[in-house]
């Protein structure tokens, strides 16, 4: 099932910009502040798009390799890194190793929200990625698969988000499983990503999209369904708040 676009937490942007996170947000969680939050993002709907000058460095994944050199907003960065590190303790659960690339769709790029042209798309800042999916390499030598994980998956393969994410039998459910754990795993995580996208959600079935905006939003569904976070456990995730907008 196919969501609409929401407008809520656009039409708060503007506060945002002259307010700390926690106080006028879409989420009351008190959060860490983050340099980009005070930066507008309000634009004029039309004409040549001035994005804002911020710290763009050139990334290739630390934890994990990027299947591309990327630019993304300095402040990003250690972001990313727990995302990837999130990425490969899911892969080597479910497959028994990390993934060798994160297939990424892009981050910098200085533009607006297609269905939102008011306003600065995240990308404009650097201060989001799109991720269509996973490489996996062969499994090393001397190591076994997961138990119930079939021997054809001692083989590389691909897992992508647009061909795996509904998948419900063979190989390929055990790769939505895979994406499925993994955006859980983040929507649990408030301290990675604040906006978590993906399939359900309009123009994203190819893909996630994370992004550190001076909001929460949270639009992943699993058969019309949002996804939700894990059961708490013993880490030292907080999973007991809603993940939805007001
Ligand atoms: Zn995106």
């Amino acid at each position: 099932m196919r969501r609409p676009l929401r407008a809520l937490p656009f039409l708060a942007l503007s506060l945002l910009a002259l307010a700390p996170l926690g106080t006028a947000g879409a989420d009351p969680t008190p959060e860490a502040p983050y340099a980009l939050d005070t930066i507008p993002r309000e634009v004029p709907k039309a004409g040549p798009l001035q994005c804002p000058k911020v710290e763009l460095v050139d990334y290739a994944g630390d934890n994990l390799r990027f299947s591309s050199t990327t630019k993304v907003y300095i402040g990003l960065r250690d972001r990313l890194k727990a995302f990837e590190k999130i990425a490969a303790d899911v892969a080597t659960e479910i497959y028994g190793r990390p993934p060798s690339r994160v297939v990424h769709l892009g981050t910098y790029s200085c533009r607006r929200i297609a269905a939102y042209p008011e306003f600065l798309s995240e990308h404009a800042l650097g201060n989001a990625i799109d991720i269509a999916g996973f490489d996996f390499g062969p499994l090393p030598k001397g190591q076994s698969l997961p138990e119930g994980i079939p021997a054809g998956f001692k083989n590389g393969f691909e897992v992508r988000v647009l061909s795996h994410w509904k998948a419900q039998t063979g190989h390929a459910a055990i790769h939505a499983r895979f994406l499925k754990t993994l955006a859980r795993r983040l929507i649990a995580r408030k301290d990675v990503f604040r906006v978590l996208l993906g399939p359900g959600y309009a123009g994203h079935d190819n893909h996630f999209h994370f992004d550190m905006a001076p909001f929460r939003m949270v639009e992943i569904y699993d058969g019309g369904q949002p996804l939700v976070p894990p059961p708490a456990s013993n880490s030292a995730s907080t999973v007991n708040e809603s993940t939805e907008n007001p």
